[in-house]
């Protein structure tokens, strides 16, 4: 079977994309040997998702995935876009950012608040190749946290297609609509001709 890394250390993630790629063996980068933390330079989540499956594949010599994501919001010009994650300053304080998102949508109706969700995910084959693929989901942005399933900006997004906040959705809810989903199932579909 072929094997493939995946180069994050997110339980969450690794379970996900096991259930996706059920004819490849998925190990995690860590149990695979890894322990680097490549920097995240990119300017496109797209950047970002081949620095990081690249680093682990030229390291293990293996397949190796990795994804990128984050908010894109529409009144603020795609703002956070790649700087998701560090919004509010420090590295991965969801609550920060969900108070920052709320105080920069102070006044924008919601009619205004449209935002997505997109995911890059990058396959780094053993001979060099890159294969990536997107995924996005829309929706816009509450008033106030709905919820407090998931993780970051979950209980401020309020999902078109679950006509409910992420943050109030059940983790079967969020996969079956979800960008990284969306993006995993893509990346699946280009596979079958690449491996
Ligand atoms: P990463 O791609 O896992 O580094 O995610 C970047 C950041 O985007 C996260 O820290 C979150 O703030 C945000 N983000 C990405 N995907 C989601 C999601 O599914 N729900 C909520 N926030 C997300």
């Amino acid at each position: 079977m072929e094997k493939i890394v995946v180069a994050s250390g997110n339980a969450g993630k690794i379970r996900e994309i096991k259930t996706i790629f059920q004819g490849y063996e998925i190990i995690s980068m860590r149990d695979a040997g890894f322990n680097g933390d490549p920097e995240e330079t990119g300017k496109t989540f797209e950047e970002n998702a081949i620095i990081k499956a690249r680093a682990v594949s030229e390291a293990l010599a293996s397949n190796a995935l990795a994804d990128d994501s984050g908010l894109c919001v529409e009144a603020l010009g795609g703002a956070p876009g790649v700087f998701s994650a560090r919004y509010a300053g420090e590295h991965g304080n969801d609550a920060a950012n969900n108070a920052k998102l709320l105080e920069e949508l102070k006044g924008v109706p919601e009619k205004d608040r449209g935002a997505y969700f997109e995911s890059c995910v990058a396959l780094c084959l053993k001979d060099g190749r890159v294969i990536t693929a997107f995924g996005r989901v829309y929706g816009k942005i509450l008033f106030a946290l709905e919820g407090s399933a998931g993780f970051g900006y979950d209980p401020l997004f309020y999902s078109e297609e679950l006509k409910k906040s992420f943050g109030t959705a059940t983790a079967e809810e969020k996969n079956s609509v979800s960008h990284r989903a969306k993006a995993l199932a893509a990346l699946a579909e280009k596979m079958k001709s690449e491996l």
